[in-house]
């Protein structure tokens, strides 16, 4: 069972350093969040895990780590100073502001009027200075999709990498986009993080891959513990299609708000490539790109097999790092009944898990206990899974419900006995089970359970 409504969700993320608001202690900025100690854990679990899935188990992926702060030039030929808008209204009777497209009913969500100004467009984009010297040259955006580093570092990685197409390059990274109206805790922010994967096949493929791409995606998100059943696909109508698109499926969540995007899997056809280089009327390109003047480079293939250049399609599959935090958390919470009492379990799927062990100590006071209690985390801690803990607070009833809580898979018990025998308890999060194994076997045991 999922959590019944969101402040459960964010109730267990402020009590156990999840996530906190950010710049708390001077009130607040709306729209942003940091993530505390196991917040930062999961987000690089959630983030490793896709990177394996596209990078390394595969040979047709590169990774990329660009820059955030990106040139006017980038966003300009991108199609983003021009299109790169929400509808604003504003409310005539109380001052407030809204998306247009949001509204319900046109009635002014705050005060309920329905005075409101006619929807003007206002771009999304953050925009910044570069150096000490402020005039029009040193105008920069902060990038409101890590997708465009990518495309202007096409022809860098295929020089470097010898690529030939299919391939991709995948991309983790923050982006920020001045949200007019902010939603649902981390699921609508105006800081967060994409993992992007543009993968670059021959045009007459585009439609092929597109389809590919969508079931690979819909089997991660099912690995991540967000089962295929949760989960809808969308299909964006024709006139709500980005300026780049030819095709996108979104696919749905349902939030504790509701049905709501969680990742966009988009045919970009040739436009992205295809705006960013110069001498297009050289090139065969499909989109209407925008004619480009300033780019020293031609951002096409032409590998043994091919007469001429060739500006490949894209097929994008785009997923918020924040909405899958929400996401997994969400699917992985559940209240449980006990005899006498109830527990909150997250149950994380293992590689997932902020922690993936607590060696607990049963006397905080027992030096010979707590001592043998580092050495195993020391020995589990090499395996390299993930973070494992000390946990030497001497209430082992309460360690237990704070690793459930926290979805902590496995709890290593240090007794008496173990200093006689050897031999240690590990206690399993979902089923409660406590077994008894030896020391010496205990790392085995990890590899097999991880
Ligand atoms: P929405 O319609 O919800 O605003 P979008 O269609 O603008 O989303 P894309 O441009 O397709 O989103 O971005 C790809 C992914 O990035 C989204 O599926 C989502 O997971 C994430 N994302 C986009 N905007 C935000 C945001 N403001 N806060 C958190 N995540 C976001």
């Amino acid at each position: 069972m999922p959590a019944k409504n969101i402040e459960e969700l964010v109730s267990l993320c402020k009590r156990r350093g999840f996530i906190f608001q950010s710049n708390e202690i001077y009130g607040g900025l709306q729209g942003l969040y940091d993530y505390g100690p196991l917040g930062v854990e999961l987000k690089n679990n959630i983030k490793s895990s896709w990177w394996k899935s596209m990078v390394y188990d595969r040979d047709d992926i590169e990774g990329l780590d660009a820059s955030i702060l990106s040139k006017q030039d980038v966003l300009r030929y991108s199609g983003h100073e021009e299109t790169f808008t929400d509808p604003l209204v504003d409310c005539k009777k109380c001052k407030s502001r809204w998306r247009a497209d949001h509204l319900e009913q046109d009635k002014c969500p705050k005060c309920g009027s329905d005075d409101l100004t006619e929807p003007r467009p206002f771009n999304l984009m953050f925009k910044t200075n570069i150096g000490p010297i402020d005039d029009g040259s040193s105008f920069a955006y902060l990038r409101p999709e890590t997708a465009q580093q990518i495309f202007i570092n096409f022809k860098n990685v295929i020089d470097s990498t010898s690529k030939s197409i299919p391939f991709g390059i995948a991309q983790i990274g923050k982006a920020f986009r001045n949200e007019i109206t902010l939603k649902s805790f981390i699921f609508r922010v105006r800081e967060f993080e994409q993992m992007e994967l543009e993968y670059f096949v021959e045009p007459g493929q585009d439609e092929k891959q597109h389809e590919y791409w969508l079931k690979q995606r819909l089997d991660w998100w099912e690995a991540q513990g967000v089962p295929k059943d949760k989960l809808e696909l969308y299909e964006v109508p024709k006139k709500e299609l980005s300026h780049y698109s030819k095709r996108t499926v979104d696919i749905m969540y349902n939030f504790p708000h509701g049905l709501e995007e969680l990742e966009g899997v988009a045919n970009r056809t040739d436009f992205d490539l295809g705006s960013h280089s110069k001498n297009q009327n050289e090139l065969n390109i499909s989109s209407k790109v925008r004619d480009n003047k300033d780019s020293n480079s031609k951002l096409a293939i032409k590998e043994p097999h091919m007469d001429n250049w060739v500006v490949p399609f894209v097929i994008e599959p785009s997923a918020g790092v924040d909405r899958a935090v929400l996401a997994i958390m969400n699917e992985a919470y559940r209240e449980e009944k006990l005899e006498d009492s109830s527990r909150i379990v997250l149950s994380l799927r293992p590689h997932l898990s902020p922690i993936k062990a607590a060696v607990i100590p049963l006397k905080k006071n027992n030096d010979e206990m707590v001592e043998l209690a580092k050495k195993i985390k020391s020995q589990l801690q090499e395996l390299g899974l993930g973070r494992v803990i000390l946990e030497n607070t001497g209430n082992i009833g309460k360690s237990y419900r704070r690793h459930d809580e926290i979805g902590t898979p496995l709890c290593v018990t240090v007794d008496f006995e173990s200093l006689e025998n050897s031999d240690i308890t590990v206690r399993d999060r979902d089923t409660m089970k406590q077994e008894r194994i030896e020391i010496k076997d205990l790392n085995a045991y990890f590899l097999k359970y991880f």
